[in-house]
C-alpha cells in the first residue's frame, strides 16, 4: 500500500497505477468494521488487477458544529493498518489545507434531497459532503465508488450528484454493517455513556418492529409513531425526526397513507447528546 498526504503525490501514484477497474473508497477516519466491509467490497470489485484507493480526510466542509468536529475521533495509524489489511492500494489522506488552500470560492449546491431528514437539522452539511466527493472523483477520477446505506441519505444524494455533474462514475451501495446487538457501528458510539450505549441498540429494534407494521398495514403516521412512543420513553433520548419517505426522492409520505411501496423508515435520536443515526428499507413485495 502507498500513503500519500498531498494532490501532487496522489497524481504520482495513481500515474503508476492504471489498473481498472479503479474503485473509490471516501471516509473520515477513525475506521471501524462498517468501513473495513466497505474496502473488502472495493478490493472484490477491483479484483486482483484492478486499484482500490481509499481517502481519510476529516472534512470540515460538512460540520456545522465546530464542538462536533472536534470531538470527532482521530486515528490515522490504525486508519492505515485497516486500509493495508483490507488490500488497499493508494491511501489518500490529505489535511484540510491540502485540500481546500484557503481562498476557495466556488461550492457544490444539491437542493432538493438535501432539504429532509438530516439536512433538515444539518443546513449545509450534504453541500459539505458534495463537495469533498466531487473533489475526491476528480483527483481520484474512480470507474467505481462505494459508499454505505448507513448514511442513506448521502448516499441518494450523491446519487443526485453523479446523474446531474455527469460523473462517469458507478456508484455502489454497501450495507449496514451492525454490533451484534444491533446498534449500526459508527465512529460515534465511542462518544455514547454506558448506560447510552445499552439503550442504543432499541434504535434498531424499534425501526425493525415499526417496519413490520407497516408491512402489515398500518398507516405511516402510526409507523413513525410507534418508534416515537417506544424510544420516548428511554431516559436521555431526544428524537431529532422519525419519517417514511421514497427511497430515491425522499419525498415524505402522506400520514394517512398505507402500503406503499418501496419505502424508506429513517431516523435520527440523540442518545444523551450523541446523535445516531439509523433506517430500514422496505422492499416492494414481489
Ligand atoms: P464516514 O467515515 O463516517 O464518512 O463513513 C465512510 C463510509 O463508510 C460512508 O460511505 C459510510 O456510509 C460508511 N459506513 C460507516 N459506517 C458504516 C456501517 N456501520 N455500515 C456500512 N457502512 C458504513
Amino acid at each position: 500500500m502507498r500513503t500519500v498526504t498531498t494532490k501532487r503525490e496522489l497524481r504520482a501514484a495513481l500515474a503508476q497505477n492504471e489498473a481498472t477497474p479503479r474503485v473509490l473508497v471516501p471516509t473520515m477516519g477513525a475506521l471501524h468494521v462498517g468501513h473495513a466491509s466497505l474496502l473488502r467490497q472495493a478490493r472484490e470489485l477491483a479484483g486482483t488487477r484492478g486499484c482500490v484507493v481509499a481517502s481519510v480526510f476529516l472534512n470540515p466542509t460538512q460540520f456545522n458544529q465546530a464542538e462536533d468536529l472536534e470531538a470527532y475521533p482521530r486515528t490515522p495509524q490504525q486508519d492505515a493498518d485497516l486500509c493495508e489489511a483490507c488490500g488497499v492500494d493508494i491511501l489518500f489522506m490529505p489535511d484540510a489545507q491540502q485540500m481546500y488552500g484557503d481562498d476557495r470560492t466556488v461550492s457544490v449546491h444539491e437542493g432538493e434531497l438535501s432539504r429532509t431528514l438530516c439536512g433538515a437539522s444539518r443546513p449545509g452539511h450534504f453541500d459539505g459532503v458534495c463537495l469533498v466527493v466531487a473533489k475526491l472523483f476528480n483527483l481520484v477520477q474512480p470507474t467505481d465508488a462505494i459508499f454505505g446505506e448507513k448514511d442513506y441519505q448521502q448516499l441518494a444524494v450523491l446519487r443526485r450528484m453523479v446523474r446531474d455533474l455527469d460523473f462517469p462514475i458507478t456508484l455502489h451501495a454497501a450495507p449496514i454493517v451492525r454490533e451484534k446487538d444491533g446498534l449500526a457501528v459508527s465512529s460515534r458510539n465511542v462518544r455514547l455513556s454506558s448506560e447510552c450505549r445499552k439503550l442504543a441498540p432499541q434504535l434498531y429494534a424499534s425501526l425493525q418492529s415499526a417496519a413490520e407494521a407497516y408491512r402489515r398495514g398500518a398507516t405511516v403516521g402510526a409507523t413513525c409513531e410507534q418508534v416515537k412512543r417506544q424510544l420516548e420513553m428511554l431516559s436521555g433520548v431526544k428524537i431529532d425526526y422519525v419519517q417514511l419517505v421514497h427511497p430515491v426522492t425522499l419525498r415524505s409520505m402522506a400520514v394517512e397513507s398505507v402500503g406503499e411501496f418501496p419505502a424508506l423508515l429513517a431516523a435520527a435520536v440523540f442518545f444523551g447528546g450523541v446523535r445516531l443515526i439509523d433506517n430500514i428499507q422496505i422492499p416492494s413485495f414481489s
